[in-house]
């Protein structure tokens, strides 16, 4: 069977195309007494674009802390906080931030309509309600969060997306001005989860024409930021970004974003600098992408940390090794069905202890 799956309707991107939110907004506003939710993340707070946001009325402008990766519970908390303050369901959730702040948007949208707490929707197509209308605006590329079909949250008992046609965007806003103030070491490990993306898409054995057209496109674009010196390295990143999501849409990620979920449970490692240091102890299964990515740190002189497992305790180990196992689709697209004969779980056990 083949994946019928939906794609976000509505993109426009170029340079200040920000500018034009207003304007997209009003063609959603349902009335004067109508509003719409701002979902900002707080690393904007009193800077200049918080300041250039289209705020009329009752409109209501949520700071969300991004500092740990979105969890179930914030989610249920922004959505208690938002009909706390106006029990009519807003026009419209506007995400504007990282991958972060991106899924909470989506996760908000979708738990406005659809009754209990964000941790029951984990998982494959569990959501039944159109969520709110809701918009994502990146300021930093890379996680393909703003084409994705899924926001990635971390629950009581998993980390997993809420994966579903619902959870799509229904408008991109894609301006390149945003995200030029990015710290170098957080564009450098947002921008190799997408370089990551293209490789984990392209080497694995769910390929096809579809993700290799996105993949190749995305995979260039990656060298061109990444290797080259370009001055648009900004609107070609953003690209990367979504090309990278549309890969693995049709396809799957691999061996590395297995690891980094791992890390990510245990550790509260974050997403993309979990995968690089995931990724620099995978060059047994991508020998190529492995060296280029090293390539890739030696120029924009990146250092990764290291001990990152020491003083764990074997029940911890094993719980990463567990949850790393758990992402069947993942093993399999990266290694073939036969996966289990090669990725036992003292190689895995292995591998963490060396991170
Ligand atoms: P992030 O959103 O967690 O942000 C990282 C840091 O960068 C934060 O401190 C944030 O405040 C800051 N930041 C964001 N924009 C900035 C800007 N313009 N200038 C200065 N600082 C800025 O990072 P991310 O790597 O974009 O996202 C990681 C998250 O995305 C994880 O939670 C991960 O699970 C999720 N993710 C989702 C998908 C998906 O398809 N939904 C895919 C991959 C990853
Ligand atoms: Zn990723």
């Amino acid at each position: 069977m083949y994946r019928n799956f939906s794609i976000v309707p509505n993109i426009i991107f170029g340079r200040g195309s920000f500018n034009q939110l207003d304007d997209i907004l009003q063609t959603k506003r349902k009335g004067r007494d109508s509003y719409i939710v701002f979902v900002l993340d707080h690393v904007f707070r009193g800077k200049k674009l918080e300041g250039r946001l289209p705020l009329r009325g009752k409109d209501l402008l949520l700071h969300v802390n991004v500092t740990d990766e979105p969890k179930t519970k914030y989610i249920d908390q922004l959505v208690a906080e938002i009909r706390a303050s106006n029990p009519v369901l807003p026009d419209g959730v506007i995400g504007i931030g990282g991958g972060s702040t991106m899924d909470i948007a989506k996760a908000v949208s979708l738990l406005l309509t659809n009754p209990g707490s964000a941790a029951d929707y984990q998982g494959w197509d569990l959501i039944t309600i159109p969520a709110v209308y809701h918009v994502g605006i990146p300021t930093l590329s890379g996680t393909g969060a703003e084409v994705s079909r899924t926001t990635v949250l971390t629950g009581p008992e998993k980390k997993l997306g809420i994966n579903s046609d619902f959870t799509l965007f229904n408008q991109m806003v894609l301006d390149p001005e945003l995200i030029a103030g990015v710290p170098k070491d957080q564009w450098f490990y947002t921008g190799m989860d997408c370089y990551i993306h293209d490789v984990e898409s392209l080497q694995g054995t769910f390929l096809n024409e579809f993700s290799k057209a996105y993949g190749e496109k995305s995979l260039d674009l990656c060298r061109q930021v990444f290797l080259g010196d370009h001055p648009d390295r900004d609107d070609k990143l953003m690209m990367a970004s979504y090309f990278g999501g549309m890969s693995i849409a049709y396809s799957q990620v691999g061996a590395c974003h297995a690891l980094s979920y791992g890390l990510s449970f245990v550790l509260g490692t974050h997403h993309g600098i979990g995968c690089c240091i995931a990724f620099d102890y995978l060059e047994d299964i991508y020998p190529e992408g492995v060296r280029e990515f090293r390539q890739m740190m030696e120029k924009h002189d990146i250092s990764l940390p290291r001990g990152l497992t020491k003083g764990l305790d074997a029940a911890a180990m094993d719980k990463m090794a567990t949850v790393a196992l758990g992402l069947v689709p993942l093993w399999e697209n990266c290694l073939g069905k036969d996966w289990q004969q090669v990725m036992t779980r003292d190689r895995i056990l292995d591998m963490y202890s060396r991170m």
